[in-house]
């Protein structure tokens, strides 16, 4: 599990300090976790779990790890405290760095796996962490490929199933097999190499394939790739087409809560939400068109890349069409 910041804040860091457990303080401190622990026979982690999971993740990905990964001085904490999920990490949730919790109890088998699932968020490298943790669907994105990559560790299967592997997404695929397919797309090696290395050649080829894999929404690398793009000519039409793709994909205008994307820096609206019905209407028909003059894939990834290099390439192979063809709306 990722954490948004709105979550965290809500919940454990608003909360006194989480509490670093002890068996014996168990039915103290959390008298009905522990109770439900015992009754379900579910497995308590002990400090030598946790040991015993970083040491599967650096034996099996150690070679991506960069010595400057700030991860090799996180230690991962025991916390009732961190509702139904097995475990989580944020990498910076009070300005102090990076936090790794995961839940004392865990269902039998599963521990060491749910702690692994959490390091590999730990070491993932910031050009691909940073640019997924903002919103839901970059989070399903880390969570799926960070799914993956700890199902290769070593243990039982059944110790390895979690929610992740029975979550079906919005575009009919299953979260995991999707992160299978993107890795099959690009291969393990490069997958790797982005995941842990942030290396930028492998990083485009991820985000590139998960254009095609995952649900399909325009992000906030898309919209910086149009002052780029269109610095000498059609930024106004590529921020038309931009919206014209969150209507298409997401059905709803851009959100204007969000700071990375606003509209008065390429057109006359101050907010997304003042753009009208018919003038939605005509830029969702304009978009309809252009797609299948340029193709859905060049479309596509011309505005739904998570990475900047990446997106910055598709939206310069979409701007002669755009300058062409595009006919301004707002
Ligand atoms: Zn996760």
């Amino acid at each position: 599990m990722v954490w948004g910041t709105n979550l965290l804040l809500g919940g454990l860091a608003a909360s006194a300090a989480y509490r670093l457990a002890r068996n014996p303080r168990d039915f103290v401190d959390a008298p009905a976790h522990a109770i439900n622990g015992v009754l379900t026979f579910n497995e308590r982690l002990s400090t030598q779990d946790l040991q015993a999971a970083r040491q599967m993740v650096l034996d099996r990905f150690g070679p991506y790890i960069p010595p400057r990964s700030t991860c090799h001085g996180v230690e991962p904490q025991l916390a009732f405290e961190i509702g139904n999920a097995a475990g989580a990490y944020h990498s910076n949730p009070r300005g102090k760095g990076p936090m790794l919790v995961v839940a004392p109890y865990q269902r039998a088998g599963t521990g060491r796996h749910a702690v692994a699932h959490e390091l590999v968020h730990c070491y993932t490298d910031p050009a691909i962490y940073d640019k997924l943790i903002g919103d839901e669907a970059g989070q399903q994105l880390l969570d799926a490929l960070t799914e993956h990559l700890a199902d290769k560790l070593p243990g039982m299967r059944f110790g390895k199933w979690s929610e992740y592997d029975r979550t079906t997404m919005s575009n009919g695929r299953n979260m995991v097999a999707a992160a299978a397919e993107l890795e099959q797309a690009v291969g393990e090696e490069v997958l790797l190499r982005a995941m842990f290395g942030g290396d930028a050649e492998a990083v485009k080829a991820v985000s590139r394939a998960a254009v095609e894999l995952f649900p399909k929404r325009p992000t906030p690398a898309a919209w910086s790739a149009i002052a780029k793009a269109g610095s000498k000519r059609g930024a106004p039409e590529m921020a038309e087409a931009y919206i014209a793709a969150c209507l298409m994909h997401e059905n709803a205008l851009p959100s204007d809560g969000d700071s990375r994307i606003w509209p008065g820096a390429h057109l006359p609206q101050q907010r997304f939400s003042d753009i009208t019905r018919s003038q939605k209407n005509a830029l969702l028909s304009q978009a309809r068109t252009m797609r299948e003059r340029v193709g859905a894939a060049a479309f596509d990834q011309a505005f739904c890349n998570f990475d900047d290099r990446a997106a910055l390439v598709a939206m310069r192979a979409v701007r002669a069409d755009l300058v062409a063809n595009w006919k301004r709306v707002l």
